[in-house]
């Protein structure tokens, strides 16, 4: 993927290094890498989605709060992920309004290391990559995209922008409604039923993500052979089905919160073909 030429956003919070506000000591690095892994696929969003602040006891500890840089960090993958920010604002910007008559406000991005404060609670490495509502806010580790490299094979720069995109994508469905619809949806039905409503919430999110590189493909043309393929590999690395069986040996649909290997690329694929926001209506779809 060339995206030397998308603008790098300004809307990124560079927290990297500032001391860790306790909670994430005690736990091997090993294991706060493959919880990550595991969190971000199974559903540790949609577990913010339902109760945020009440997952995360510990925050009453008092810290202060956390003030990193603001803008565009000077490191390559700091600059990658705040060029893919940038590219995702240009696109929405134009795309939101044009197809559901809505303006798009631009999100912000913490990166950070270890561990920090949201307004969703304690975060952590190891929850992985997530979009907190309350604050509008994508909080990422850099280092998971090393950890998709190593653990899943699943890296490459489209791979990792898939990843951010899919934050984002969670972002849109806020702006138009649907996050907090379907929270309190979950909110009312038993755990099987908020389970499927969390599989729609992130397979729109997976679709949403496609709708973007749909439209950053026409106007930047930045993808390169084989980065498609390298996405789906990501996508399917990260499916319920694949990481239940590597996790536990047996997989249990009923507990699945992201979708199947298969429902993630299908619906990646969907966005990227059609660009376009209503084909990721994922409430709707007669399948998922
Ligand atoms: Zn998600």
């Amino acid at each position: 993927m060339r995206w030397d030429d998308f603008r790098t956003s300004d809307n990124v919070e560079d927290r990297r290094g500032l001391p860790v506000p306790g909670g994430a000591r005690g736990l091997g690095i090993g294991t706060i890498i493959i919880l990550g892994l595991i969190g971000w696929a199974l559903g540790i969003d949609p577990r913010l989605l339902i109760g945020g602040a009440e997952m995360f006891q510990q925050q009453s500890g008092g810290y202060e709060q956390q003030q990193g840089k603001t803008g565009a960090p000077q490191d390559q993958m700091g600059r990658f992920a705040s060029a893919i920010l940038g590219n995702t604002e240009d696109v929405w910007k134009e795309t939101l309004p044009q197809q559901t008559n809505r303006q798009y406000q631009a999100p912000r991005l913490v990166i950070f290391s270890g561990a920090t404060r949201s307004a969703c609670g304690y975060a952590q490495s190891a929850m992985g990559p997530f979009y907190c509502p309350n604050d509008q806010t994508v909080y990422l580790d850099l280092s998971f995209f090393q950890d998709m490299q190593t653990r899943f094979r699943a890296g490459g720069d489209f791979a990792y922008a898939y990843v951010i995109a899919h934050e984002i994508g969670h972002h849109v469905e806020n702006q138009l409604g649907i996050l907090s619809r379907a929270q309190a949806r979950q909110r009312e039905v038993g755990q099987p039923e908020a389970n499927q409503i969390s599989v729609r919430i992130e397979l729109m999110a997976d679709c949403l993500a496609g709708v973007w590189a749909h439209h950053s493909q026409q106007r930047w043309n930045a993808l390169e052979e084989g980065d498609v393929e390298k996405a789906i590999a990501a996508a399917q690395a990260i499916g319920d089905d694949r990481l239940q069986r590597q996790t536990q040996g047996t997989v249990i649909p009923d507990s699945f919160t992201h979708g199947t290997s298969e429902q993630r690329t299908r619906w990646l694929m969907t966005g990227l073909k059609t660009g376009q926001v209503q084909a990721c209506d994922t409430f709707r779809a007669s399948k998922l």
